[in-house]
């Protein structure tokens, strides 16, 4: 059963500084079921400590970035001024930063350790600014609860470890004080730091969700909700009320950036709704995330993600042989990439993979494609980008409108479709790709 409690969480641009957190603090407030509250990084920190953990920075870099994080921080702390306990413990935070930063070299559990500082800081000041608004809060270590394998810059949970940590450590304190935790972050059986990967935040907050037995968790981020396709880019781009976790999963693989991915697939799990809101608007509403028992036939929404790698396997000796699927893929998996389309004929494969700018890991190393070179010619294609059209029963014939019509005025260098009826997905050059967005969402989602 799960109980009445929401997790809450606040993405960096909803906590950069004292009004925007103080934003949030209303919103805790306002709503008596939220205990748990999940911070990320005040916007900025992360990328300066990934500054940090690319150790190409000599002293007098690495400490213009500590600096630079420490303003944004203090910046905060001048308006607040914090509590003996939070102040002690930040001070100390910050002492562990200055110190990890004044290393030349980091190893990899050390880089994630670096990573982790933003959300510990923000959730000390945070913490402080619910108090001011008469929220009785303690800060939450959430490395506690937050089980996580030893992957360092992309850990994985243990969801049963994680679910028996929160219920023995964060549960019995839920009862009369808001826990302002942190995202992203986590520790593995040794108890050492590790992330989850950029973004990581939402994720956190529906792994406390799940391992709480939360009814909902509420995202709160910069924009009203989940849009038809990036408002930046449509004027006419509009904010669904309603998807099912099937549409919203795919939505967050596909592009739509509002979401981390992997953050449907606890809610999912244990049926808990997600809810994604602006909190500099919080009263004009936003997305539901929800189970649904009859998907509405149609496209929703069109997404894009920049940056994809094309590559290409080909090898004219697996002509009538087997395994050559199986021999690519080992590989890939031994080096950990995760691979989003993928097309084969007989002795060729194609795939797509995610180069994310500002990702704390690099998605294809040198040393995989010299082990795939083995055996097959790779080649290797970039400056891509993957459209994808996302909806619920997408089939050529049950849409209204002739999508080969539609795709026909482009390039396009792949396309995928068949093995999810909830999306249909290709790949056009990049500098294309504004555009193919564009045309698809007056085409297909501005009809009245
Ligand atoms: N602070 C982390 C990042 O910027 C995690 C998050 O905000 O979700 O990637
Ligand atoms: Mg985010």
């Amino acid at each position: 059963m799960n109980s009445q409690y929401v997790v809450a969480k606040f993405g960096g641009t909803s906590v950069a500084d004292f009004e925007a957190m103080s934003r949030c603090a209303h919103i805790v407030r306002d709503n008596p079921n939220v205990r748990v509250v999940v911070v990320s990084a005040c916007a900025g920190v992360t990328n300066h400590l990934v500054t940090l953990t690319q150790q190409k920075e000599d002293e007098a870099g690495r400490k213009a970035v500590v600096a630079a994080v420490e303003n944004i921080q203090q910046a905060i702390i001048d308006q607040v001024s914090l509590d003996a306990d939070l102040a002690e413990g930040y001070k100390q935070t910050f002492s562990e930063f200055e110190n990890l930063a004044s290393l030349p070299a980091l190893s990899r559990q050390q880089c994630d350790e670096m990573l982790s500082f933003g959300e510990r800081f923000s959730s000390y000041l945070f913490t402080q600014i619910l108090r001011n608004n008469q929220v009785q809060a303690s800060r939450f270590d959430v490395r506690k609860v937050l089980k996580t394998d030893n992957q360092f810059g992309k850990a994985n949970p243990n969801v049963a470890a994680t679910r028996e940590a929160a219920q023995t450590n964060l549960v019995a304190l839920l009862g009369d004080t808001v826990q302002v935790t942190q995202g992203f972050i986590g520790s593995d059986q040794y108890g050492q730091t590790t992330t989850l990967g950029r973004g990581g935040s939402d994720y956190s907050a529906a792994l406390l969700a799940e391992a709480i037995d939360a009814s909902s968790v509420h995202i709160w981020t910069d924009v009203v909700g989940i849009f038809s396709t990036d408002p930046r880019l449509c004027v006419k781009a509009r904010p669904i009320p309603r998807l099912s976790f099937d549409e919203a999963a795919e939505m967050a693989t596909f592009g739509a950036k509002v979401l981390h991915p992997a953050t449907i697939l606890p809610a999912s799990r244990k049926g808990i709704s997600v809810f994604v809101g602006s909190s500099r608007d919080p009263q004009a509403g936003g997305t539901w995330i929800e189970k649904e028992k009859t998907a509405q036939a149609g496209i929703r929404a069109v997404t894009q993600r920049k940056n994809q790698i094309l590559l290409t396997l080909k090898s004219p000796e697996m002509l009538l042989a087997s395994g050559f699927l199986a021999r690519i893929f080992t590989i890939l998996s031994n080096y950990n990439i995760s691979v989003d389309l993928v097309t084969t004929s007989e002795i060729s494969v194609a795939l797509t993979l995610d180069n994310a700018p500002n990702a704390s890991r690099p998605e294809l190393e040198q040393a995989c494609l010299d082990e795939l070179g083995e055996f097959c010619h790779v080649t290797v294609e970039n400056n891509l980008t993957l459209v994808a059209m996302i909806g619920s029963e997408i089939q050529l014939k049950k849409c209204q409108l002739n999508l080969m019509d539609v795709l026909s005025e482009f390039n396009i260098r792949l396309i995928c479709h068949g093995a999810s009826k909830h999306n249909l997905c290709f790949l056009v050059e990049q500098q294309e790709s504004d555009q193919v967005v564009q045309s698809i969402h007056a085409k297909l989602l501005e009809v009245a």
